[in-house]
């Protein structure tokens, strides 16, 4: 009975664990290694297991550094199982499609400036991999035991993080020995908008746990939503834009909630909202439909309206002339377009025929990483170049701290603090430095906390047994 680190052990992507129980091997999330020079040489890698020899995956949620290897997996001969629950199941074709698009289209580029002799470059994975890869979903409900196998038992509880998103209990039996093993997944904030907060866990024996924002502190959320109240009552007064940068699954989808729960205090009738993005497009019908996982407040607003989300003037631009026909608007629009970090997408066209103009806004509501447009914008770089256009940047920059889709410190300790007997706790998903500010507060606790490193092997049934379910 055997738990070893494969991903995200000292880095945040990646995630990839394996348990060993019972005769079986589980692989706890397959994702993708983002960030990073190496990034995609470390991606087309063979595993660092013997993927014939997994009998299935249990996975905690659809973001690629979760599930982003999943297709590759499938291409190199696993066939078992991919259990999660039934709102990741309607995400992971969102997501997994089009990373198999941006794969190709990576492809692409590199054989355009391939030397002569070098061989072809193949796409990390093709949209054939990612069907295969759906059709071995096996979605199962929150809140209920499922047996995976003799001897292993699977319960999903809700993560708060993304819709979706869960928190893993396995209990392990092995000849007449039983362990449990709670595995945290991406951890959301308290009181985040639309979506339930993280399940409060009784007992475990042993912890495999996150810490992206084990040494960090969150923008108070009250006070975000304040000021992007604030902002957008300037961007009107100014008579220009406001463009967001967003993420399809998530921010994207709160963004809306935000603008349909303040509607008639922020005077949003006044906009014409663009949601500018076909993935993001996509993520939020998988969101409206999944309101079995809505906190009170999201389903009042349901109630109230009959639908969601709620916005009379809101705008869906699913092709790229609907996106074109945005130019045309020089005030009076809020344009919620990918990628994020604008390294990328349609926000890309925006930002060339407006950032130059002192009237649009310009909002950020997630970390840009070094490197990216998003990161030059946020620094106030005075030229950008976008598409080789230079542009003489004059836009208004804003920067939203309070809507990480992750919990930070304070929300760590207390997901953890709901556990009695204060079970070991295994530090994955965070740089090594979030994960050892987070062991040092686990510690205060009593806990005994390892900073999990890649390789590293956890013998199950020594630990001593502290679960009572
Ligand atoms: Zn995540």
């Amino acid at each position: 009975m055997e738990l070893e680190f494969f991903g995200a052990a000292g880095e945040v992507t990646g995630s990839c664990h394996i348990v060993s129980a019972a005769g079986k091997q589980l692989l706890l999330d397959c994702g993708m290694i983002q960030g990073g020079r190496d990034a995609p040489a470390r991606n087309r890698e063979a595993f660092p297991f013997n993927v014939q020899a997994l009998d299935a995956v249990v996975l905690s949620h659809a973001h690629l550094d979760h599930c982003g290897r999943l297709p590759l997996l499938v291409q190199r001969g696993f066939r078992g199982p991919i259990y999660t629950n039934r709102a990741c199941r309607d995400l992971l074709p969102v997501l997994l499609k089009d990373s198999a698009k941006l794969a190709a289209r990576d492809a692409e580029r590199r054989n355009r400036h391939r030397d002569e002799d070098d061989v072809d470059v193949e796409p990390l994975y093709t949209l054939e991999d990612v069907e295969q890869t759906l059709k071995l979903v096996r979605p199962f409900s929150y809140d209920e035991r499922h047996t995976l196998f003799p001897g292993i038992t699977a319960r999903v509880r809700d993560a708060g993080h993304i819709l979706g998103s869960s928190s893993v209990e396995l209990w392990l039996e092995e000849a007449g020995v039983t362990r449990k093993l709670l595995f945290s997944g991406d951890l959301g904030q308290y009181d985040s908008p639309i979506l339930l907060d993280p399940y409060a866990f009784q007992s475990a024996d042993v912890v495999l746990m996150e810490s992206t924002y084990g040494n960090r502190l969150h923008r108070d959320r009250l006070a975000t939503e304040v000021e992007l109240g604030e902002l957008l009552e300037a961007a009107w007064r100014d008579g220009g834009n406001v463009i967001i940068p967003a993420f399809a699954i998530g921010r994207s989808q709160e963004l809306l909630y935000l603008f349909a729960k303040h509607f008639e205090a922020w005077g949003m009738a006044r906009w014409r909202i663009f949601l500018d993005s076909p993935m993001a497009i996509e993520a939020s019908r998988v969101y409206w439909q999944h309101d079995e996982r809505y906190d009170q407040e999201a389903l009042r607003l349901r109630a109230d309206f009959g639908s969601m989300p709620p916005l009379p003037n809101l705008v869906l631009s699913r092709t790229a002339d609907d996106s074109k026909s945005i130019n045309e608007m020089r005030r009076g629009a809020i344009i919620i377009a990918g990628s994020g970090m604008c390294n990328g997408g349609r926000i890309l066209h925006h930002l060339k025929r407006q950032a130059g103009c002192r009237e649009c806004h310009i909002v950020f509501t997630g970390f840009q990483a070094p490197g990216t447009l998003g990161r030059a914008i946020v620094d106030r770089s005075e030229k950008i170049r976008i598409h080789g256009q230079q542009i003489d940047f004059a836009a208004q920059v804003h920067t939203l701290g309070g809507l990480s889709a992750h919990g930070d410190q304070h929300d760590l300790l207390r997901w953890y603090g709901s556990l009695a007997d204060r079970p070991p706790v295994y530090l994955v998903h965070g740089e090594v430095s979030a994960a050892e500010a987070l062991a040092i507060e686990l510690e205060k606790t009593g806990a005994k906390v390892t900073v999990a490193t890649p390789g590293l092997k956890v013998a199950l049934a020594e630990l001593p047994s502290l679960a009572h379910d």
